[in-house]
């Protein structure tokens, strides 16, 4: 355990797998329900909601940050990705996080170990975000496995802001019968509908202004769902988010469990429209249910 005030005297900070397993496993044993919430920092109210979350949900919660290299399909992204430990740490402790665990690579992927992972996700990981970040999901389905079978957790807090990831950790959970409950938070907005996210720190003061759009067509898909037919809808509001400056990777409206696209929306009980788009050189993604419930 680190034992650097900056941490504060609730917190525990643990760097190896063998320490937090000791931790954990005594807190096991005293019967306590454990939650775990991976992320990979530059925390924001969003992380901190589903921390919030965890808390309701068990004893103790572990959350993670693990800046995860096997997932950046483009190294310009992994370098300039936000890292402000001492921050994070602080405003874990401020609302009670038990422990933090920030590991090095080489605890995550020590030599020897083998993640490599036998699922049947079909088209799962290969649309949307499987289309423009080739082998993002094998890292992160790689890194959470792994992280699940450190921390062991009773439940794990997953966000709906990256609602691909959470379907294919779901069905990773399901396959592989991975004893654990996962729970989906909530995405946190901005008060102008901008998804909170790490990455929005990097925004230029002009793309700021122009970014809620996103956020402005994806209600407007769910506002005109029955109204409109789908196609027309779709590229009348892909053409809204090119005109105003973003270069948009995708905007769909999908199945939100087999992730098909939607024709027809009366022959699904849940919808969900996804989209992603670059704001200069940050690149965002969002998603809305527009029918649901989404499990
Ligand atoms: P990240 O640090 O980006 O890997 O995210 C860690 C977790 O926080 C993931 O489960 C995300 O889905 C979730 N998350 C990210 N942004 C938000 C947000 N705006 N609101 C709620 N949860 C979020």
């Amino acid at each position: 355990m680190n034992s650097n005030p900056i941490f504060g005297i609730h917190m525990q900070l643990y760097t190896t797998v063998r320490n937090l397993q000791k931790s954990i496993s005594q807190n096991k044993q005293n019967g306590q329900k454990i939650a775990f919430v991976p992320t990979m920092g530059a925390l924001h109210a969003g992380h901190l909601s589903l921390v919030k979350k965890a808390k309701q949900h068990a004893d103790l919660v572990v959350v993670s940050i693990f800046i995860n290299p096997s997932q950046f399909n483009n190294q310009q992204d992994l370098l300039k990705y936000p890292r402000m430990l001492e921050q994070d740490a602080y405003l874990l402790e401020q609302i009670d996080c038990e422990i933090l665990f920030v590991p090095l690579a080489s605890e995550v992927y020590p030599a020897g170990l083998n993640p490599e992972l036998k699922l049947e996700l079909g088209i799962l990981d290969q649309v949307l975000e499987g289309e423009f970040r080739p082998g993002h999901f094998k890292g992160m389905l790689e890194v959470v496995y792994r992280l699940l079978d450190i921390v062991q957790p009773d439940i794990l807090i997953m966000g709906q802001k990256d609602f691909q990831q959470f379907t294919l950790v779901f069905n990773m959970i399901r396959q592989l019968k991975i004893p654990v409950q996962l729970i989906i938070g909530e995405t946190l907005r901005e008060s102008d509908g901008l998804a909170m996210s790490s990455r929005n720190m990097r925004l230029s003061a002009e793309m700021r202004k122009i970014v809620p759009i996103i956020y402005q067509v994806l209600l407007e898909l769910k506002n005109q769902l029955y109204i409109s037919e789908i196609d027309d809808l779709l590229s009348r509001e892909l053409e809204k988010l090119n005109a105003s400056g973003l270069i948009t990777d995708y905007l769909r409206i999908v199945d939100g469990i087999s992730l098909e696209p939607v024709l027809n929306p009366k022959n699904h009980d849940c919808i969900v429209a996804c989209v992603a788009c670059w704001a200069g050189d940050v690149r965002l993604i969002d998603n809305l249910v527009l029918k649901g419930p989404l499990h």
